[in-house]
């Protein structure tokens, strides 16, 4: 069975986390879909009908936006707020959303106890 997730590590903070690796419905989501738009018909109309098209694009367009929206959430960093393909396309609003994350961080007292992100030390150079 191919694993539906895998481990990685944050590209900001380097904490380690899980990614979907599912970006899109496959083969096997469509088929139920079509067997469930099938058993919704005979519930309804106690027959196949030629309506239950209209279940399966329903069920085929929720099942497409509840992968590409679990695939989405799982890429941004939940303990930085890093998220790399935002990254890619705007860097400064990347940016901004990370210093937003740790403002937030600051203000909330409960984060004291969370454990802390793994930044890289960052050493002056004396002239
Ligand atoms: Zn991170």
């Amino acid at each position: 069975m191919r694993k539906r997730s895998n481990s990685c590590f944050c590209a900001f903070c380097r904490s380690e986390r899980t990614v979907y690796r599912k970006r899109h419905v496959s083969a096997t989501d469509i088929g139920l879909s079509l067997l469930a738009s099938a058993l919704l018909s005979f519930i309804v109309w106690q027959d196949f009908d030629p309506r239950l098209v209209v279940f399966f694009v329903i069920a085929v367009v929720t099942a497409e936006l509840f992968v590409v929206f679990r695939w989405r959430m799982s890429i941004a960093c939940a303990k930085c707020g890093f998220d790399p393909i935002l990254y890619k396309k705007k860097p400064e609003l990347a940016a901004q959303r990370v210093k937003a994350h740790y403002q937030e961080k600051a203000e909330d007292p409960l984060s004291v106890f969370a454990p802390p992100p793994k930044l890289p030390v960052l050493i002056r150079k004396k002239a």
